[in-house]
């Protein structure tokens, strides 16, 4: 039988529309909900990212600030642009957009951020009290993947939860979030793979969360029957035609599409619930980082 796929957009749409009336709600309180983001010089991927998170700011209602040193910024001129942004009213919070320039380091940056504006949770004291089970803002990836569980009635306690992927943004905090609500958590990693265990791991899982960045790593063969199969990767792979060779667009170029980590059409028909990609965990990504955003309005208001 094939497995139930998750609408994850309309859930997005549904959590979008949750948040625009609370967004208004605060607004005819006076209080202003608004993101910066903290780009410095022009790095691509973190430029797209900005995009987005503009775009959906736009949508959304939701002032937008663009921090922008250029790349022969000190670090010290883009700590003082993140306490200009801690002092600024108007900013509920800030997302540093990395990778930075080689000569600013992450940290540097990232400790600066006033702890009720990290609202994907980078700073390690919000990381810390996630630890413990604290959480003042679950980063936004991670939140997505409990929404999704909590939206599907996961009973965590005692489930057998194994997360593919250690980053500290994505697959660690994940694994935390699940223990957190007494799931019994493997974490998978490269080295899993290199020491060939990750089938002997991923089989026995209820609930399989892959954030490795590889796509196709997930074939049925690791997959246990009826297992919930959440796929957090996001890779760009050529389109291939019927004899394996690459099909090619207008200009003569290889086409390419996105796809997750798992082998969606495969696994479908071994699992009991899937999320696809495109279309899965990002679209529901977005809206986690919007809900923190609410939430580190009213927190510094005093509301919560
Ligand atoms: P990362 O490169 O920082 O970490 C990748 C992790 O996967 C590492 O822990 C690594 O050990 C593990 N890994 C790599 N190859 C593996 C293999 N063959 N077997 C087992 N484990 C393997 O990446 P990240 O930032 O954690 O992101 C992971 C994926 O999730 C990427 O595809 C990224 O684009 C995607 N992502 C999606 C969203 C979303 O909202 N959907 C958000 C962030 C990241």
């Amino acid at each position: 039988m094939s497995a139930k796929v998750i609408d994850c957009v309309a859930i997005a749409e549904e959590i979008k529309k949750e948040l625009m009336s609370d967004i208004e709600g605060l607004k005819k309180k006076g209080i202003s909900v608004g993101i910066a983001t903290v780009l410095v010089g022009d790095d691509f991927g973190a430029r797209m990212y900005r995009g987005q998170i503009e775009k959906f700011c736009q949508e959304m209602g939701v002032e937008y600030t663009n921090a922008n040193p250029s790349s022969d910024a000190s670090e010290a001129d883009v700590v003082k642009v993140v306490e200009e942004l801690n002092e600024n009213d108007k900013v509920s919070g800030i997302i540093p957009l990395r990778p930075f320039p080689e000569h600013i380091s992450d940290y540097a940056i990232i400790n600066t951020i006033e702890l009720n504006k990290d609202i994907d949770c980078f700073h390690p004291y919000n990381m810390g009290k996630l630890t413990l089970g604290e959480i003042t803002f679950a980063p936004a990836t991670p939140a997505a993947c409990i929404e999704i569980m909590d939206r599907e009635k996961v009973n965590f306690e005692g489930a057998e939860i194994v997360v593919v992927g250690h980053s500290n943004i994505v697959g660690k905090p994940i694994s935390i979030l699940c223990l957190n609500r007494n799931a019994t958590t493997s974490t998978t990693h490269i080295f899993t793979s290199m020491a060939k265990n990750l089938e002997k791991h991923t089989t026995g899982a209820d609930i399989l969360i892959v954030a490795a960045g590889k796509a196709n790593l997930i074939t049925p063969a690791q997959v246990k029957e009826g297992a919930f199969v959440i796929d957090v990767g996001i890779n760009r792979v050529k389109v291939l035609d019927e004899n394996g060779e690459p099909v090619l667009n207008e200009k003569g170029k290889p086409k390419t599409k996105t796809v997750g980590d798992v082998d969606f059409d495969a696994v479908k028909e071994k699992a009991g619930k899937i999320t696809p990609v495109p279309g899965g965990v990002g679209a529901i990504t977005n809206m986690m980082l919007m809900r923190n955003t609410v939430k580190a309005a009213k927190v510094q208001h005093g509301l919560e």
